[in-house]
């Protein structure tokens, strides 16, 4: 390394126990994802980026601190936590380190999504019997060897935005599964155990979306391989390269979910698709944060100028604060809200959140850079990796903040099967 890396003093909590009436559970673990962000993940953060490099040393550490396995249930060995307990947790992580808290995302959905998430849903007790005895095998391999799992579903198509049905496809042989296909933007390729992947069951000839399967397969299966470059703006450090299966053959323990229950959960429990969110949301903070100590002159790594006596100054500081409120506000509220069948209301005030942190997280970041100035923005503080990596929120399917501006209009204005024919 040519130089030390600047540490994090810790900040104050984003939300604040008391003052958001969290559980003694919650406030725990928001307290120590805040405490290990500040000491394990801030000091490495730039590393990741400037090398465009998975940040495995810090998955090692969250496996020995027992991070991997925030969202298995406790009965199960893990931390148990649920749906907002882990998306605070996780804004904590994300305000220290953008492309940990996006691929620990990946990893924790494959937990909560077999987890809680599913034990919402509708299945006969035979079918629940089999998805609990195999996901214990995956939860095992988490908290007994530290497997990390990843998330690729995209596939540079119309299935990734729940359009259509996914390109890769299973067809059932013997004992399992073969796979083939390609998934593209694969967040911790090449460092994941397990690639998560939806895919389409084509065993009957047709490809429908009720038919995607929700499978494991393990990187170093036959026919699995990793292609292509990774040099993007921001989130270098999640390593989002395609994926390629041929002829992949994955037994029956490899379905994360029973059969047709992907399609289940993402009708009936679409607040899934909240989970790429905390990590922007700790970066919005974290860009208020450095604004803070920056102007105060207490940025660590720059001399201990003061320029927060500028009106110009406070101005922007009071805009920043007004829009991280908001955005605090709305998405604690719909983190709130997620559970099985939302009303209509609570799924567009979801939609509304993920476009306001996405948007705002990098609006933010923006405003920051602007009130900071040059010095503020060299490759040695933290302020342009954190504006960069929240550009990459907006994109993110299946709600880019794009889409979600399409079914919030027109959501609002239809009811379900209207027309104006
Ligand atoms: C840092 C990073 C990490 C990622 N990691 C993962 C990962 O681990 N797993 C994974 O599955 N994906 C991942 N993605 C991929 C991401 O979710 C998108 O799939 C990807 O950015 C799509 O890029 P694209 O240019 O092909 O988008 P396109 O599909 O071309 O879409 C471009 C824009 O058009 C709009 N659009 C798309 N479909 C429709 C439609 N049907 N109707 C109307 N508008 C539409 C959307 O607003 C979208 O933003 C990652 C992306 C980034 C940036």
């Amino acid at each position: 390394m040519d130089q030390p890396l600047p540490t994090t003093t810790l900040e104050a909590p984003i939300f604040d126990p008391r003052a958001f009436r969290l559980t003694p559970f919650e406030a725990d673990l928001t307290t120590r994802a805040r405490e290990f962000g500040a000491r394990i993940l801030a000091p490495r953060a730039q590393k990741w980026d400037r090398e465009a490099a998975f940040p495995i040393d810090n998955y090692r550490d969250m496996h020995a601190e027992g991070w991997l396995g925030i969202c298995i249930p406790r009965a199960e060995g893990g931390l148990g936590a649920d749906f907002r307990a882990y998306c605070l947790a996780a804004a904590e992580l994300g305000r220290h380190c953008g492309a940990t808290a996006l691929t620990w995302n990946m990893h924790v959905c494959s937990t909560l999504w077999t987890g809680l998430l599913t034990d919402d849903l509708q299945m006969d007790a035979a079918t629940r019997a089999e998805h609990q005895s195999r996901r214990a095998i995956h939860y095992r391999r988490i908290l007994e060897d530290g497997a990390i799992y990843s998330q690729p579903f995209s596939e540079g198509g119309a299935a990734a935005a729940g359009a259509a049905a996914f390109g890769t496809t299973a067809k059932r042989v013997e004992g399992g599964f073969l796979v083939n296909g390609k998934k593209i933007f694969a967040s911790l390729s090449g460092h994941a155990n397990q690639y998560g992947i939806l895919c389409t069951d084509v065993t009957d000839g047709t490809a429908s979306r009720r038919n995607t399967l929700y499978l494991a397969i393990p990187a170093d299966a036959p026919g699995v391989s990793v292609a292509g470059e990774w040099d993007p703006l921001g989130m270098r450090g999640t390593v989002s390269r395609n994926l390629f299966f041929a002829d992949v053959f994955v037994p029956s323990t490899a379905s994360l979910m029973p059969d047709g229950l992907y399609f289940q959960a993402a009708t009936r429990w679409p607040h899934m698709f909240l989970t790429l969110s905390p990590t922007y949301m700790g970066l919005a903070q974290a860009a208020f944060d450095f604004t803070i100590r920056y102007l105060r002159g207490d940025q660590p790594g720059t001399p201990p100028v003061k320029r927060r006596m500028y009106p110009t100054k406070q101005i922007a500081v009071a805009e920043m604060r007004v829009m991280l409120e908001q955005t605090k506000a709305l998405w604690f509220q719909a983190i709130s809200e997620a559970g099985p069948d939302p009303s209509k209301e609570s799924m567009l005030r979801a939609l509304a959140a993920q476009n306001t942190v996405m948007e705002n997280a990098n609006a933010i970041a923006t405003k920051a850079v602007r009130s900071c100035g040059g010095q503020a923005m060299l490759k040695t503080l933290p302020l342009e990796r954190i504006y960069r990596d929240s550009r990459c929120g907006s994109l993110m399917l299946p709600w880019t903040a794009e889409l979600c501006i399409d079914r919030i209009g027109r959501d609002s204005l239809y009811e379900r099967g209207e027309t104006d024919e």
